[in-house]
C-alpha cells in the first residue's frame, strides 16, 4: 500500500542514474535507449531529457510521440513504467533552462549547438511494479495539480480493509441484507445497524434512493466509514441502470470527499443478486473513478471477492483511457 505515491516513485526515480526510453523504430518495431537522468521533473506528470537531435529516436518521436521511461531500482526490483507524449524541444529558452556545465563533452557547440534538444515527455499513465504486484496510477490533467488517484485491485473480503471508508453494495431498506451487505453489517456489528436505523428514519419515505450514498459510522469495523449506496437491479440495460450505476460510484466518491478521505474500497456493486454484467459494471466503476476530480482522495481499491472479478478489472484497468 503506498500512502504517497508521488513521494515513493518520485524517490525511486531519482536515485536512478540512468532512464530507459522507448520508442516505434521507422519499421514498427519498439526500440529501448538508455538515457541521462532527467534533468527535470514536475512530480510524475512531465520529465525532461537531453539529446541529439540527430538520432534516431527523435525522428522516431516525431513521427510518433507516444513513448514510455522506465525507472528500475534493481536492488529491490522495483519498477516505474510512465507512458504519455514525447515532444522534441529546440527553442532557446527550453535549452538553456536544461542545459547543465559540462554538456559540451556532448554537444561542441554549446547550448546553441543544433545537435542539442530536449525531449519533453508529459506522462498520461503510471504503472508501478513492486513486491510481484502492479499497481496502476492515473495522472490527472488538471493545471497546477501534482496529485494522483492510485487505483488498485484487491483480491478478498472488504470488511478486513483498513481503508477509510469501504461502499456497501446495499439495498434502498438501507438496514442490511444478503451478500456483501450481510457481510459489513455482521462485522461491523449492532452500532452499525443502529447508526443505519436512525439515518433511516430521516429519510423520505424512510428509504434510500438507487444511486445516492449515504454514509454511516464503521462499527466494529476496521475502516472509519461505510457508505451505502443502493446500486440499480439489472433488467436489460435499458432502464437506465449505467447512469445509475455510475451515481452509485460518484456518488460514494463524494461522500468519502466530504470526510476527507484518504483511500475508498468498493466492491462489485450490483453484479451480484442484482445481476448487472460484470464486464460492463466493471467500466463503468473504473470510467466513473478516472473521471472523479479527486482533492482529499488519492486511493481507490477494487475488493473483488473473486479471482474472476479481479481479473476483469485488472483486464479493464490495462485498457487504454
Ligand atoms: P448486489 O445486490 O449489489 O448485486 P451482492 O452483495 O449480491 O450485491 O454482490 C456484490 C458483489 O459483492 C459480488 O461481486 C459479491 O461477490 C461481492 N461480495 C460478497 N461478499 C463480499 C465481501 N465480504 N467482500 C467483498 N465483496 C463481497
Amino acid at each position: 500500500m503506498i500512502r504517497n505515491p508521488e513521494k515513493t516513485l518520485g524517490a525511486l526515480i531519482d536515485k536512478c542514474s540512468i532512464a530507459q526510453l522507448c520508442y516505434i523504430d521507422k519499421d514498427g518495431f519498439p526500440v529501448t535507449r538508455a538515457m541521462l537522468k532527467p534533468r527535470e521533473r514536475h512530480g510524475l506528470r512531465e520529465f525532461y531529457f537531453t539529446t541529439n537531435t540527430s538520432s534516431e529516436k527523435v525522428s522516431a518521436l516525431r513521427r510518433n510521440p507516444k513513448t514510455s521511461i522506465y525507472f528500475v531500482d534493481r536492488r529491490f526490483f522495483r519498477g516505474v513504467s510512465l507512458a504519455g507524449n514525447a515532444e522534441i524541444l529546440e527553442d532557446a529558452a527550453t535549452k538553456e533552462r536544461i542545459w547543465r556545465e559540462g554538456d559540451e563533452q556532448y554537444y561542441s557547440e554549446g547550448v546553441a549547438d543544433p545537435d542539442y534538444c530536449v525531449i519533453k515527455v508529459t506522462v498520461k499513465k503510471v504503472r508501478y511494479y513492486s513486491n510481484f504486484k502492479s499497481t496502476d496510477f492515473n495522472i490527472k490533467t488538471q493545471q497546477a495539480e501534482d496529485s494522483m488517484i492510485s487505483i488498485e485491485v484487491v483480491l478478498g473480503d472488504i470488511t478486513t480493509l483498513g481503508v477509510d471508508a469501504i461502499v456497501n453494495a446495499a439495498n434502498c431498506g438501507l438496514l442490511g441484507g444478503g451478500g456483501v451487505d450481510g457481510a459489513i453489517h455482521h462485522a461491523a456489528g449492532k452500532a452499525l445497524y443502529e447508526e443505519c436505523l436512525k439515518l433511516v428514519e430521516g429519510l423520505p419515505e424512510h428509504r434510500g434512493k438507487t444511486g445516492q450514498a449515504y454514509l454511516t459510522g464503521a462499527g466494529r469495523l476496521p475502516c472509519k466509514f461505510v457508505i451505502h449506496t443502493p446500486g440499480p437491479v439489472y433488467r436489460d440495460g435499458l432502464h437506465g441502470e449505467a447512469e445509475l450505476l455510475a451515481s452509485s460510484y460518484a456518488n460514494s466518491l463524494r461522500r468519502a470527499e466530504e470526510k476527507q478521505c484518504h483511500s475508498i474500497a468498493f466492491p462489485c456493486i450490483s453484479t451480484g443478486v442484482y445481476g448487472y454484467p460484470k464486464e460492463e459494471a466493471a467500466q463503468i466503476a473504473v470510467r466513473t473513478v478516472r473521471e472523479f476530480r479527486a482533492a482529499a482522495l488519492q486511493r481507490v481499491v477494487f475488493c473483488c471477492f473473486s479471482e474472476a472479478d479481479a481479473a476483469i478489472y485488472r483486464r479493464v484497468l490495462a485498457k487504454e483511457e
